[in-house]
């Protein structure tokens, strides 16, 4: 948590922060409510003590930069306490895109939305209803089954050709998807006939 007072100024937080001058004592830091980095390095020290330390790699995309994930057990369970780049990795060597270093935030996060959110037809704001999983799917399968219906081409116009495309349906995949959903996506897609797949790996 930030304590600077409102009136310390830029000049005097660079200068205490060491990256105006070097040799600032801690105390001086903590005089003005910082966390020292002596602080958050023992911090994250403690979060890993007795932490079992698993190699893994990043879920999101083909690139499978190597991470280490580490987690603690106790009579709740398993949990994990950290993820971070593994730097003997031969592949990325301890980095992480932005994406995949926030990968912890997608394993433990207590703000997710875990409940089926619609938006009501001409809503003009998001009004957050919330409704049965089963009526979404049921109204998801409703909606991708009229649309494959009303726009499949069994045979490109002019030639003839065999083509069996679902022309009025794009995929395009959520920024948090892993590598084994997008790979099922693209899977129930191509069956369907869509040709237009984008697992958004890289946006
Ligand atoms: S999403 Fe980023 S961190 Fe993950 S494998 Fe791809 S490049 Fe590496």
């Amino acid at each position: 948590m930030c304590g600077m007072s409102i009136a310390t100024s830029r000049r005097e937080f660079l200068r205490l922060t060491g990256i105006g001058s070097a040799g600032v004592a801690a105390s001086q830091l903590a005089g003005l409510g910082f966390n020292t980095a002596f602080a958050a390095q023992r911090a994250a020290r403690r979060k890993l003590e007795g932490a079992k330390q698993t190699a893994s790699i990043c879920p999101y995309c083909a690139v499978g930069c190597g991470t280490i994930v580490a987690s603690k057990h106790d009579n709740k369970g398993t949990r994990i306490v950290n993820i971070e780049g593994n730097p003997d990795s031969p592949i990325s060597t301890g980095s992480l895109c932005p994406k995949g270093a926030a990968t912890f935030q997608l394993a433990v996060n207590d703000l997710r939305v875990t409940k089926v959110m619609r938006r009501k037809p001409f809503a003009t704001d998001w009004d957050r209803e919330e409704i049965p999983y089963d009526a979404a799917m049921d109204r998801i399968t409703e909606l991708v089954a009229k649309a494959r219906e009303e726009t499949f081409v069994e045979r490109e116009p002019g030639t003839g050709k065999l083509i069996n495309q679902a022309t009025g349906i794009f995929a395009l995949g959520g920024a948090t998807n892993d590598n084994e959903e997008n790979y099922l996506i693209a899977k129930v897609m191509r069956m369907m006939g869509v040709v237009r797949i984008e697992n958004q790996a890289r946006i």
